[in-house]
This record gives structure tokens, sequence and C-alpha cells, in this order.
């Protein structure tokens, strides 16, 4: 059997998204084979999914280190750094010229969809020569046929966008949702675009509080005053409109406080209806409509509306790694020491704490989960906290320790940032997890001062 630490074995990467073409750009950087295995037909799959969006993050937060280092050795022409890209953008205009390049291109494997990741000849209970045995990769192509391949290290950047929360409040389907299925859509539909046709003229509920769902809200507005009979309702799980609707001015991301401001307005002209808190007890479709029952502050109302767009976030799909030794924080699903610094029970932080491979490692050598799936079901994650970790865990890997402690990150504040105790507060403004001698210029503690 070959070592764990041959240099011939790959390191294998799942999901061509940002943040696991990042993590090759940044394999390649430091002289180790990416091996990157993406279930879609192409790359980004989940971020061409929501290509009608605009992000708001503006270009120099969106593109990656090591990955503008190699573009540019191929003349590409990096974006306005201060303009502000749809999804489409981001792929046409820097992925996939990144995709393209020489030194990434044929470590590419597309159709390759993950199954399941294990330790070569070692079931999970076997303690003795973990750390040296290689990872066994079980991935199946378009055909379903099934492959084998070893890698020398994993990670793990397969996000959670196929994996959306249910309407249920207690995170499952209500009784009713399997059925109505045609008429709820999950996430951030074209509704401007390609879904103009289901949402023009039509009562429409959003349920959720981010920044998708106030997307999706607003979308619709403009909808409605292009096509007579839209409406919309906006339904909120808890109270605390000022909380969902953001910074506004005080938001670092200019674009992420305007959709607050936009949505607040929107309510004040009385356009749109909110209920809060707001919990779907079940559906029934009838005929061309949805009745929903639901408790709304506390009373039981009935609502008929002809779709739902739920928007309520999405959660990581932990079965790929069930044979390797992971520990996992039970509530946020992030890996422990990452955990307290996005939970969204503590705070409410736009910004975190740098972290890199050392609060990003399981119990088993060489395992790290990074990008949007290294948030659990935390909903704050950005591209730019997804570069920094990649960087970190590949330094780790090559085995520049020192390089892979400095992490340094700095994020834009939401200008609504709150903690829930002073544990919170630390864990918030100071790297509580590890000291890293690079600390966040702005912290969640700035922007209350
Ligand atoms: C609507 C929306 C707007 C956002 N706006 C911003 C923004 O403005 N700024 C910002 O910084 N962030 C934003 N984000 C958050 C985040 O940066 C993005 O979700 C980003 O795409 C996460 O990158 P990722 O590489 O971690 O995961 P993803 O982009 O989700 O990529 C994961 C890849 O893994 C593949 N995959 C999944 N399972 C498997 C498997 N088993 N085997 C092989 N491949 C697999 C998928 O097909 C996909 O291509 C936004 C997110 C959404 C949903």
């Amino acid at each position: 059997m070959r070592s764990a630490s041959n240099p011939d074995l790959p390191v294998a990467i799942i999901g061509a998204g940002p943040v696991g073409l990042a993590a090759a750009a940044h394999a390649v950087r430091r002289g180790l084979t990416p091996l990157i295995f993406e279930r879609g037909p192409t790359i980004a799959t989940a971020l061409r999914s929501w290509a009608h969006v605009h992000v708001f993050t503006p270009w120099r937060y969106n593109v990656d280190a090591a990955a503008r280092d190699l573009l540019l050795e191929q003349g590409w022409q990096e974006p306005v750094p201060e303009g502000l890209p749809t999804g489409a953008e981001i792929v046409r205009n820097y992925l996939e010229p990144l995709a393209r390049h020489p030194d990434l291109a044929p470590h590419l494997r597309f159709n390759a969809e993950v199954q399941a990741i294990a330790r070569t000849g070692l079931d999970k209970l076997t303690t003795a020569g973990r750390a040296q045995a290689p990872f066994q990769i079980l991935w199946r192509d378009a055909s379903g046929t099934e492959h084998r391949t070893e890698a020398r290290a994993v990670l793990d950047a397969s996000g959670t966008w196929g994996q959306p929360n249910p309407l249920g409040v207690d995170g499952l389907m209500v009784p009713g949702e399997r059925e109505a299925r045609d008429r709820i859509a999950y996430g951030i539909p074209d509704i401007l675009g390609r879904a103009r046709e289901n949402y023009a003229g039509r009562r429409v509920l959003v349920a959720g509080s981010g920044h998708s769902a106030i997307n999706a809200v607003l979308d619709l507005l403009r909808l409605q005053e292009e096509s007579f009979g839209t409406s919309v309702i906006w339904a909120l799980r808890r109270n605390g409109l000022e909380k969902v609707l953001g910074g506004g001015l005080d938001d670092k991301l200019a674009e992420r406080g305007a959709l607050g401001l936009a949505a607040r307005r929107a309510i004040e002209e009385g356009r749109l209806d909110v209920l809060a808190p707001f919990a779907t007890e079940r559906l029934e479709p009838t005929g061309e409509e949805l009745i929903l029952t639901a408790r709304v502050a506390g009373n039981t109302q009935t609502l008929t509306i002809d779709r739902i767009i739920v928007a309520t976030g999405s959660r990581p799909d932990l079965s790929l790694f069930r044979e390797l030794r992971a520990a996992l924080d039970p509530v946020v699903e992030a890996p422990l020491a990452l955990a307290p610094l996005i939970d969204p029970n503590l705070h409410s932080c736009g910004t975190v704490p740098p972290h890199g491979a050392a609060e990003l490692a399981h119990p088993e050598p060489g395992f790290y989960i990074v990008g949007s799936k290294s948030y659990g079901r935390a909903p704050t994650f950005l591209m730019m906290t997804g570069y920094e970790q990649v960087r970190s865990v590949m330094a780790e890997i090559a085995g520049d320790h020192a390089a892979a402690r400095d992490v340094q990150l700095v994020l834009p504040e939401t200008g609504v940032c709150s903690t829930a105790s002073r544990e919170a507060e630390a864990a918030c403004c100071a790297p509580a997890a590890q000291p890293v001698p690079a600390l966040v210029s702005s912290s969640c503690c700035g922007a209350r001062a």
C-alpha cells in the first residue's frame, strides 16, 4: 500500500466551485498535484443556478490571490475591483478562465460525483497506521459506474447548495410540502428571467430572512410593477425585522446594505406584507391554488397562495465523510473550533476571526472541510473566507506550518453586529480558537464602538 505522504498521490478536492478551484490554484502554487472532482458537467454548477443574482461583494473580494497569479500569467484582464458582478459574470470572467489554465485543466474531472471517502484498507474503528494510509475516494461517473482513486489529503469543498432547508421551522418538510413541490422553489429563482412566467400575476409567499430571501422579495416587487396581480407576502420565522433588514447604510458592503434599505421602503409603502413570527403548519394543494395554514404571531391563519419560494438556507451533506473521523459541532455542523466563531445564536457578525488549517482540522489527519460547507448551517459565508482557508490548508499539506498558521482575513461588517454574551463577544472579536498573529482589523466590536 502506498503511503499518504507519497508525493505522487494527488490532493483530492471535492467540488469545482470558487473555493475548490482556489484550492487547486494554491495546490499548484505549492507544487502539489490537485485532483478536482465535480459532479456537474462543468465547473461552478451551484453558482450557475443563481447566475442571475448580483453578488454584494465587489470583485476585489471575489478573486483568490493564487488564482489571480495564475490568470495574470495567461494575460487575463482583471475586472474592475469595485465592480459588482452577477453570478454569471463570476463564472464567465473569472472561474472559466481559471479552469482553462493549463496547470488546472488536466486535473479536473467532470460528472464525477463523490459518494464516500475512507482510508485505504482501514475501517473507522482502526487507529493503527491511520495517518499513513492514503485516502480512498469512491466516485461515480455519468454512466453510474463507480471508481476508486487514492489521495494524500482531501478537501471537501462541495458546498451546501444541493441540500436546501425545507419549509418547516423544525427542519422537516411540513405535511403537504412534498405534494406541492411543483409550486415551490428552493433557493433563489430567476424571477425576472427564466422563471418569470411562473410568478407573473401570482400570489407568492417568500419564506426566509437572509439575503437570498430579500433578493427574491425585491425581484417580485419589480415584477409587480410590470405584471398586474403579482402580490408578495414575506414570511419571517422570527420577529426582528430590524436585524433582517441589516445595517443599511452602516453595512460595509454597500450592495448588501442596499438590499435591506429597498425592502424597508417597500414595507413602508405598503407594497409588501410581512408576517412574523411565521411557522407553516401544513400545505394543501387544491387545483391551481395552495392553501397554507400557519401560526402567525401566535394565531392560526390560513392563506391562499399560488407559489412559495423557500429561501431558508441550506445544510451540509455529512454522508460523504461518514467513514472518516470528522468532528463537527452539533449545532452548526461546522468544524469544532470554527463553529463558535460563526454560530448565529452567539453573534451576527458579518466578519469572522481569521482561521485556517488549525481551526479546520479533524481527528482524521489530512481531511478538511472548506468553503461554504465549512460553515455548516451558518449563513454568513463569504468567498474570501474560503480563499484564506484553502491558502492555509494547502500550506499545511505542503509542510509549511508557519505559513499555515499565519492566517489573515479582513471581512466587511454587516453593520448590525450583536453578540449574546461576553464569551460570544470574545469569540467574535478575537481569534478564540487559536492564537494567530494577524487579527481582523474590522471586528464586530469595532462595528458597535
Ligand atoms: C444567492 C447567493 C448569493 C451569494 N452572494 C455572495 C456574495 O455576494 N459574496 C460572497 O463572498 N459570497 C456569496 N455567497 C456565498 C458563497 O460565497 C457562495 O455560495 C459560493 O459559491 C460558495 O463557494 P463554494 O466553492 O464553497 O461552494 P459551491 O459554489 O456551492 O460549489 C460546490 C461545488 O461542489 C460540487 N459538488 C457538490 N457535491 C459534490 C459531490 N458529491 N461530488 C463532486 N462535486 C460535488 C457542486 O456541484 C459545486 O460545483 C452567495 C451565495 C448564494 C447562494
